[in-house]
């Protein structure tokens, strides 16, 4: 999944970029409301977090301009303490939820989490599809009740897959948010790993949660358990 930080103060900025990175997110950074136009506008985000007080184009009008321009990605504002009418100007604006500073880094998290997975429409942090269950809380894979050991990578593929359940998505989309936008990407890579992953999580090749649609991408195509 890839987050978009737009925040001109360098040392939040940054330690959001090192917190959400060991998370497992792609992270993309913009110092000010222009650059954080820019990015939102070219890069295929999954969701954005927003510091309200930003040189340039302030974090409302950022947020107003990317929803009169159809972006749909949540967005979590970042507000000032005590601010209450900093937060219900964000939610008016369009953005979905906030945190005030300063915040712990785990609250970020759990808001970031929740806000990804009811955008994939799942209600709960556990998202099952029959035998195959990702818990998004401690990113870990269970097959059949059998945990499934993936490294990171393959973790993060499944999750995407599995957040947007039933949906086709192309190799050059799950490339795109699953490195960084200078990693030097080639989307066969992603057949590589595809393929240990389907090894993985079905050795027998009995499931086949993981359909090829030629030309068009991945689809995680067992059914969402019913909640
Ligand atoms: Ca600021």
């Amino acid at each position: 999944m890839r987050i978009l930080v737009v925040e001109d103060e360098a040392a939040l900025r940054d330690a959001l970029k090192r917190d959400l990175t060991a998370a497992g997110f792609t992270v993309d950074l913009a110092a000010d409301g222009e650059e954080g136009l820019y990015s939102g506008r070219e890069y295929p985000v999954d969701l954005a977090i927003v510091d309200l007080g930003l040189p340039k184009l302030p974090g409302l009008d950022l947020i107003r301009t990317l929803r009169a321009e159809r972006k749909a990605f949540p967005i979590l504002v970042l507000t000032a303490r005590d601010r209450w009418q900093d937060k219900v100007a964000g939610l008016d604006a369009g953005a979905d939820d906030y945190v005030a500073k300063p915040f712990r880094f785990e609250e970020v998290l759990a808001r970031v989490q929740a806000l990804l997975r009811r955008a994939g429409g799942w209600a709960s942090p556990v998202l099952a599809c029959g035998p195959v269950v990702l818990d998004l809380r401690s990113q870990t894979v269970a097959v059949g009740g059998e945990a499934v050991d993936l490294t990171t990578f393959e973790y993060r593929l499944l999750e995407h897959l599995m957040m947007r359940a039933g949906d086709v998505i192309s190799k050059g989309e799950l490339t795109e948010r699953l490195y960084e936008q200078d990693f030097e990407r080639d989307s066969n890579t992603i057949e590589v790993f595809m393929g240990r992953l389907r090894r993985k999580i079905d050795p027998d090749d009995t499931l086949r949660p993981i359909e090829t649609l030629r030309g068009r991408g991945y689809r995680f195509s067992l059914p969402r358990d019913p909640r």
